[in-house]
């Protein structure tokens, strides 16, 4: 059986389509800070085609832990799973490794997908891929400031770097450090 370990060493996970997912992030059930993948501890796995989570995650703001259950398609929609945690990792730790999963020598490092933000009340719930324009406005720690990005169907423009990660209602963390907003302010 596989150990629980964070996730962030799962990762990337690649779909027999090609699409790979290399990063979770989460909103903290309690506080709002994003949490990512080396923020939850559990198992993803790759299942069939899709990749099925369950960790558990630990906010280093608050320090709260909640329970992440979830399946994510090849179209990086994310799908709450109803099952107990504990049962659905045991689950998942028992299948057989596939290909395109990782092993527990590789690490990951980047990218975002994923959810439901109490944090940020105008944006779709659910967890939801993040798609990057391609325009980039500059660059932040040597890595692209993506002009702007989707989330859920919803264009959000950059607006600026935040390196102690704080958003206000309604903006977007990407990659810990970059905020996104909607161009539209309702007042
Ligand atoms: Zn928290």
């Amino acid at each position: 059986m596989l150990p629980n370990r964070p996730l962030n060493e799962s990762l990337p996970l690649k779909f027999a389509n090609g699409e790979q997912v290399r990063q979770f992030s989460k909103p903290c059930v309690s506080c709002g800070s994003m949490l990512h993948a080396r923020n939850m501890h559990g198992v993803a796995r790759l299942v069939e085609d899709h990749i099925a989570i369950a960790a558990k995650a630990h906010c280093p703001q608050c320090r709260t832990s909640f329970g992440v259950t979830c399946v994510i398609d090849c179209n990086k929609q994310v799908r709450r799973v109803i099952l107990p945690r504990l049962l659905f990792n045991l689950y998942l730790r028992n299948l057989p490794v596939q290909d395109g999963e990782r092993g527990p020598e590789q690490r990951l490092d980047e990218a975002a997908i994923t959810p439901a933000s109490p944090a940020a009340a105008p944006l779709p719930a659910g967890g939801e891929l993040v798609a990057r324009a391609e325009e980039n406005v500059g660059r932040y720690q040597d890595r692209p400031i993506p002009a702007w990005i989707e989330v859920g169907g919803a264009r959000l423009a950059f607006d600026r770097v935040a390196p102690d990660a704080r958003i206000e209602r309604g903006e977007y963390l990407l990659d810990g450090c970059l905020v996104y907003r909607s161009d539209s302010h309702p007042a």
